[in-house]
């Protein structure tokens, strides 16, 4: 990781809803992680899951429908 990524890094902060209930210890493990590792947020805005691109690759996100790991509906 290079010092100018550090300095905006997301590795601990979360977007999560309210009522945030993990459906698996993976999903809720990736939900903290730096955008160029896998990480998931919750977009209030957009009410949904997204896997969030780090911005130095583009930004954005994707979005999920499906835990990645264990199939769950993602709500
Ligand atoms: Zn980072
Ligand atoms: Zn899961």
């Amino acid at each position: 990781m290079d010092t100018e990524h550090a300095k905006y890094c997301l590795e601990g902060t979360t977007c999560l809803p309210d009522n945030f209930e993990p459906c698996c210890d993976i999903f809720a493990g990736h939900t903290a992680t730096c955008a160029f590792d896998l990480r998931y947020e919750w977009w209030g805005a957009a009410k949904g899951w997204y896997i969030r691109i780090a911005d130095d690759a583009g930004g954005g996100g994707i979005t999920i429908a499906w835990c990645p790991h264990c199939g769950t509906p993602l709500s």
